[in-house]
């Protein structure tokens, strides 16, 4: 919400709102809900639901999604707040979200608190700046006890379930490395005490800091797969907070810097055969599908609300031939050009016909 919008804002806004409108009234051949979304050259582009509160599982039935491309797990926390969830809360909201997404997967994020994510009960003295503290797994693997008491939680909601479980804020592979010392430890304890649990849950990791976009070639050697959360790696590589209006004109999704990363990071996972899911924003923003399809990306996670569109969107293109022209988006100096050269050929007919 933009509280008293200079007329520069409004414009602004008018702008995404004439591009959207453009965008649902296109006509196209939707592919039936229970059909994974297709490219016209038959890519498959695999739509799965961002889920934040249990009443939006209502709407992953009828979204089309093939999966849950992440749960926000600290949304559990905000639920139980004044107090931490316990292993219980943990399993039953762990076993809904598993159950719908079946026979899909369900990516599973552990608790990204701390930051701007206020957690008391794992805060010991407060931050000058949070942003850049104590926030996602840094927070969990520090708070050893509280996360065993997640992770024996989403161990046993996993038993028998395709559990994708994923970390926030990674910047080391060593977090990699702890966070399955941590699994196999808890998984060692459940064994011991005969609680059923998962045995082979994939761990990934999100990609949303510059550092693991950077490297996502030795990532991808130690996780199974990926999450790009761009909300934060656009505020991570630009260095512009992502709540702060007065640099919200700086926060460019179209920076070239951004494409670049999210281009090779698309291209390390897919030699390394693992998947590349992109979940931030950006993903459910429609007039940015070719763009992110040409980058290489095949997993879009997003609203539930937002899949249909989405769905439409991508039954237009042609995956092959829009790497050119994301190819040229990263070529480009400015987001503004790449904005402008996205406009230019945004009617994907355009596009093929180039
Ligand atoms: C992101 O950073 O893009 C993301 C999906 O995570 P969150 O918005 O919860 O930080
Ligand atoms: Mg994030």
């Amino acid at each position: 919400v933009v509280l008293h919008p200079t007329a520069e804002i409004l414009a602004r806004y008018e702008q995404v709102r004439s591009g959207l409108r453009r965008v649902k009234q296109r006509p196209g051949t939707v592919a039936h809900v229970d059909e994974p979304a297709r490219t016209r050259d038959g890519v498959e582009i695999e739509l799965l639901a961002n889920i934040d509160l249990p009443e939006e599982l209502d709407l992953y039935a009828d979204s089309g999604a093939r999966g849950i491309g992440l749960y926000r797990s600290e949304f559990l926390y905000m639920e139980t707040d004044p107090r931490l969830p316990s292993e219980d809360d943990h399993l039953q909201m762990y076993r809904r979200l598993l159950d719908a997404a079946a026979p899909h997967p369900a990516m599973i994020r552990t608790y990204d608190l701390g930051g701007r994510k206020l957690a008391r009960e794992m805060m010991e003295s407060t931050e000058d700046n949070p942003v850049l503290g104590l926030r996602g797994i840094r927070l969990t693997l520090a708070r050893p006890q509280i996360f065993h008491t997640q992770l024996r939680g989403l161990l046993r909601a996993g038993a028998g379930r395709d559990l994708w479980i994923m970390a926030p804020m990674v910047s080391r592979v060593e977090e990699v490395r702890a966070l399955r010392a941590e699994l196999t430890a808890v998984a060692g304890a459940l064994a011991a005490e005969g609680v059923p649990h998962a045995q082979d849950c994939k761990v990934g990791i999100m990609i949303e800091i510059p550092a693991a976009a950077i490297v996502a070639d030795l990532f991808a050697r130690e996780a199974d797969f990926f999450a790009v959360g761009t909300n934060d790696l656009i505020q991570y590589s630009l260095a512009v907070d992502r709540n702060n209006q007065h640099v919200a004109d700086l926060y460019e999704p179209l920076h070239p810097a951004i494409l670049r990363m999210l281009r090779f990071v698309a291209a390390e996972g897919r030699k390394a055969g693992i998947p590349v899911s992109l979940c931030g924003e950006m993903g459910g923003d429609a007039r940015l599908t070719p763009l992110l399809v040409g980058l290489g990306l095949r997993r879009l996670s997003a609203h539930p609300r937002s899949l249909q569109r989405l769905r439409r969107v991508v039954a237009e293109l042609d995956a092959e031939r829009l790497v050119e022209l994301a190819d040229r988006c990263c070529g480009l100096a400015t987001a503004a050009e790449v904005e402008e050269l996205l406009r230019r050929e945004e009617e994907p007919s355009q596009v093929l016909s180039a």
